[in-house]
């Protein structure tokens, strides 16, 4: 599936619709998620045209994929969560429920998260 340059975070990436930006270098955009899930609950994406997890994984260089993973780190411990706890998250695919063609990665905090994922509904 070839990458779609209209998804939400393309946009953003091209200054075409705003955010809330916590943090940018010339790999990695990280803002707030619009709609938090928790009372810290950043988004962290590469520049670069990577749709999800896997294509990332298998397509970015080591420089993006370090720039990703350090500025996570940098922006949890800069937002105060190194000391409480996190959860770094990516949803790849339909299991997932990835909603954005855009390789994110979620940081969560600011309160217990629970344990891993939810059980299955019934
Ligand atoms: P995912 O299910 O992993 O693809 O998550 C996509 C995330 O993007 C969701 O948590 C949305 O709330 C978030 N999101 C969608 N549109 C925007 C936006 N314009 N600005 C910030 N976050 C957004």
């Amino acid at each position: 599936m070839a990458y779609d340059r209209n998804n939400i975070f393309a946009r953003i990436l091209r200054g075409e619709i705003p955010c809330k930006k916590v943090f940018e270098d010339s790999h990695v955009l990280a803002f707030h998620d619009i709609n938090p899930q928790t009372p810290t609950h950043v988004l962290v994406i590469p520049r670069g045209e990577y749709e999800s997890a896997d294509d990332f994984a298998a397509k970015a260089s080591d420089a993006e994929i370090a720039a990703l993973l350090r500025a996570a780190g940098r922006i949890a411990r800069e937002q105060g969560l190194a000391e409480t706890g996190y959860r770094l998250l990516a949803n790849h695919g339909r299991d997932a429920h990835q909603e954005v063609p855009h390789f994110h990665l979620h940081i969560f905090g600011g309160r217990d998260l629970g344990r891993m994922v939810a059980k299955p509904a019934g």
